[in-house]
């Protein structure tokens, strides 16, 4: 027997009658057909408040159709709006006089109608199949249950791919596949609005020469404190910071003309300035410092991503050829 029709088969079965002696009568026969956890209430009320307390575990419900303090059917409709018991199924009991109120009973949510006097095999018939129902449907609901539990699981995971699929794994910093999408999108912004951009590519000064004195482990320490030296000088959210490739790093700033490029990458140099790594082979400096090239789009022109790349490259040239440690600015040049 499978786990479901077992814990289906341990839920009490509640019966509601105001005659003890049928009540009585029911539960012997319950018991003879196996169900162990049988509960009868003479009251319907008190019936009621049992179930709505939640504390217990009902897999099925028998309720006269006639009392006199509740009908079967009031029994039926407030079962089914108590949120642990609508799902619960429910048999009605009647004599065969009462067809019309069994009708109601089930447009109220009934399952099933036993008739009084109660027929051994029938109730026997009609109990097993309300069982099976809800056992079928509590497997249902678990594996319901289950997919829910599986699809959390399932966008959790494919949000962390995403999250790596744009992350550079030694900086955490954006990569470049990120940055290719956002630069497209800034770039189509400035053009359509005519507002400001700008695109800092920063180099490390003679980075093969400290890993070749350094090593490369440290080289790849030193890269990882310059990310965190990058994040300290941007301050808006919009702002993007990637790893370009190797020792090369692309500062996206949307909305940013150049005197907020000067500002951005006047920060840079100071918080590389600031981290202070010795640079014995380095040919400017006894301490590890960084070159930008510079691009500001005015969204005068259109500008795609290649020529707003190959002109803050060209920037970035100009520095290294005129001394390193410096930022040049530039703009891409309206096509003559
Ligand atoms: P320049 O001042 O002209 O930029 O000189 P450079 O030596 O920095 O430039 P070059 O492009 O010749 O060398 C880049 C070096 O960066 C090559 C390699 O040793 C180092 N590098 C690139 N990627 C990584 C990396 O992931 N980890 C480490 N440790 N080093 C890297
Ligand atoms: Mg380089
Ligand atoms: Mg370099």
């Amino acid at each position: 027997m499978n786990k479901t029709a077992r814990s289906a088969r341990d839920e009490e079965i509640v019966i509601v009658d105001d005659s003890p002696a049928f009540l009585r009568a029911l539960e012997a026969h319950l018991r003879h057909f196996g169900h162990a956890h049988v509960r009868s209430f003479q009251n319907p009320r008190q019936a009621l408040d049992a179930l709505g307390s939640g504390e217990l575990a009902v897999g099925l419900v028998i309720v006269d159709l006639l009392m006199p303090e509740m009908s079967g059917i009031e029994v039926v409709k407030a079962l089914k709006r108590l949120p642990n018991m609508m799902d619960v199924p429910v048999i009605v009991v009647s004599t065969h006089d009462e067809e019309e109120a069994v009708e109601e009973t089930f447009f109220a949510g009934a399952m099933d109608y036993i008739g009084k006097p109660l027929r051994k095999l029938e109730l026997k018939a009609r109990v097993r199949n309300a069982l099976r129902l809800r056992a079928a449907l509590e497997a249902r609901k678990a594996h319901e249950r289950q997919l829910a539990e599986l699809n959390v699981s399932l966008a959790r995971a494919n949000a962390e791919l995403h999250r790596l699929s744009v992350t550079d794994p030694l900086t955490g910093l954006h990569n470049r596949r990120y940055f290719d999408d956002a630069v497209e999108k800034t770039l189509s912004l400035a053009a359509r609005h005519g507002t400001e951009a700008t695109l800092l590519i920063v180099d490390v000064d003679y980075f093969k020469a400290f890993n070749d004195t350094r090593g490369h482990l440290e080289g790849d320490q030193c890269l990882r404190s310059l990310a965190e030296a990058l994040r300290d000088s941007v301050g808006r959210a919009h702002d993007i910071i990637a790893r370009f490739g190797g020792e090369e790093f692309a500062v996206l700033l949307p909305s940013t003309g150049e005197s907020g490029a000067r500002a951005v990458s006047g920060r840079i140099h100071d918080n590389v300035q600031r981290l202070d790594i010795p640079h014995p082979t380095s040919e400017i400096s006894d301490r590890l410092t960084v070159s930008i090239g510079s691009s500001t789009v005015t969204g005068e022109l259109p500008v795609d991503e290649k020529e707003l790349v190959d002109t803050a490259d060209r920037a970035l040239y100009v520095a290294k050829e005129s001394g390193r440690n410096r930022t040049v600015f530039s703009r891409p040049k309206r096509p003559v």
